[in-house]
């Protein structure tokens, strides 16, 4: 029978984050959920008594990685063991979601598996596991999570330090052919306005200066304000930038189709709103897209491109990929290459299609080799690379805000974020974390900027020199 540990021991959970920010959020509020239980977030499997593996199902890989992982679990789990020390090892996330009991059938160290809409049971799930292993609870519960989900300490906020995510919108209704989400989060659901705005105030108060808005659709959020109506994203946009102490605001993921005029305009508009856009649009060619079930084509990907530079010329666009889709000819894949030329990025996700059962993609005919795909992707890959070094390049001699986060890894080195998300790296005081302070840009890495603090000259050599 499973030894508990003694109920006056203090417990320690660790949760391993895969896949997609969304992931990173929900890592965190598990951590919270635990921690109301008394339970410490540590960063190592090593010290927890409660293993938390939150997956990723997006593609086959990202699935495939968790059993390589739970692998390493059942030795750690028995080296416990040994040492007369119970742990326990759950599996959350999409992987969860989408297999379910198969996971404990088919890996053994394995407690309990719990979906991304009912991790605020995990106490009780939990409690079940220590009694009998083997716990799945892969429900859509009819209750709402975040209303039961208790809200992060301060404590533990200002340990995550001074950028935060979100969660506003969740699920999908989209169902592009290729797309687990639908089935892996459910249907598209968005967060009311209060309950974010509560949130937003909560961490903004333990000295969080950044916000990201998360959802899988986050431009269709469309969340119930105070007064009853809906509001649209850049309406809640608007009201969180009036937030005290909160500086910045991003959002992702974006879908073409549901790019309205109201946040286009914010971009214009609404300083605290970055100039950085992430707006997927998987594919160049039109056969493709209809294919993908994306419902937009490319030129009206152009447009929305033009429209969104019109107001705000000085955004970083990003975008995903996917090479390979079955069916893909060298004609379609050229219209990819040439969209991404016509666009030109600041960066982009690039992903060869992984079949992912269930979805009619899988199903389709034309599925294209493996050596093809990866031979695409190479080709896209080093397209967008030198796009990536262009727009770094276009940066240095710039001066832009910086949002300093930490110290640096080299000594008097401080490290933050431009408006474009990019890392910017400073020789600098200490104190300068938490503070946004104009930078110009000296030199560009493969990925981060090197900078000097702005009418700062002489400061900057003492401290260069220290
Ligand atoms: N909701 C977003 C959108 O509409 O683009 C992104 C969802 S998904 C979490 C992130 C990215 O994974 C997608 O944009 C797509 O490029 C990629 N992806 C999704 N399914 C895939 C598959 N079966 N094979 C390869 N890449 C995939
Ligand atoms: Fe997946 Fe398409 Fe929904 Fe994005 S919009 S989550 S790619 S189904």
């Amino acid at each position: 029978m499973s030894q508990s540990p003694p109920k006056s021991a203090p417990k320690a959970v660790y949760v391993k984050s895969y896949g997609c920010q969304m992931n990173v959020y929900d890592s965190q509020r598990m951590a919270d959920v635990m921690g109301a239980e008394g339970y410490r977030e540590v960063a190592t499997p090593e010290e927890a008594d409660l293993i938390l593996l939150n997956t990723c199902h997006i593609r086959e890989r990202a699935a495939e990685k968790v059993y390589s992982e739970l692998g390493r679990m059942r030795v750690l789990k028995e080296e416990a063991k040994a040492a007369g020390r119970d742990v326990l090892v759950g599996v959350a996330g999409c992987v969860a979601q989408a297999e379910g009991e198969e996971i404990v059938r088919r890996a053994r160290v394995v407690d309990l598996v719990v979906g991304p809409q009912s991790y605020h049971r995990l106490p009780d799930l939990v409690a079940r596991a220590a009694q009998k292993p083997g716990v799945v609870d892969t429900e859509f519960p009819a209750e709402d999570k975040f209303t039961k989900l208790p809200t992060a300490t301060a404590a533990s906020t200002r340990s995550r330090g001074l950028t935060a995510f979100v969660t506003v919108q969740e699920g999908c209704d989209k169902f592009c052919t290729f797309c687990v989400v639908p089935y892996t989060r459910g249907a598209e659901v968005s967060r009311p306005v209060a309950q974010v705005l509560a949130e937003v105030e909560k961490l903004a108060a333990a000295g969080v200066r950044e916000i990201t808005l998360l959802g899988q659709n986050v431009n269709a959020y469309h969340g119930v304000g105070p007064e009853g109506k809906e509001w649209t994203l850049a309406r809640l946009l608007y009201r969180l930038a009036e937030v005290p102490g909160i500086a910045r605001l991003r959002y992702t993921t974006s879908h073409p189709r549901e790019l309205g005029e109201d946040l286009i305009a914010a971009h214009r508009d609404l300083a605290a709103l970055m100039p950085y856009l992430h707006l997927p649009v998987q594919s160049g060619s039109d056969a493709v897209l209809k294919r993908m079930n994306r419902k937009h084509g490319r030129d009206e990907y152009f447009r929305l491109v033009d429209r969104i530079r019109e107001a705000q010329p000085d955004i970083a666009l990003t975008s995903d990929f996917i090479v390979g889709f079955p069916g893909e000819t060298d004609a379609d894949f050229a219209d990819t290459l040439d969209l991404v030329r016509r666009v030109g990025f600041a960066s982009a996700y690039t992903f060869a299609y992984s079949a992912r059962p269930g979805t009619p993609g899988a199903e389709m005919d034309g599925h294209l080799p493996e050596p093809l795909k990866t031979s695409r992707l190479h080709e896209l890959q080093a397209l967008v690379a030198g796009q990536q070094r262009d727009f770094q390049e276009s940066l240095v001699g710039r001066t832009v805000d910086v949002l300093f986060e930490k110290p640096g890894r080299k000594p008097g080195q401080v490290v933050g974020r431009s408006p474009h998300l990019l890392p910017v790296q400073v020789i600098g005081p200490s104190s300068l974390v938490g503070s946004i302070v104009p930078v110009r840009i000296t030199a560009t890495k493969t990925n981060s900027l090197d900078g000097v603090l702005v009418g700062d000259d002489h400061m900057m050599s003492v401290h260069a020199a220290e």
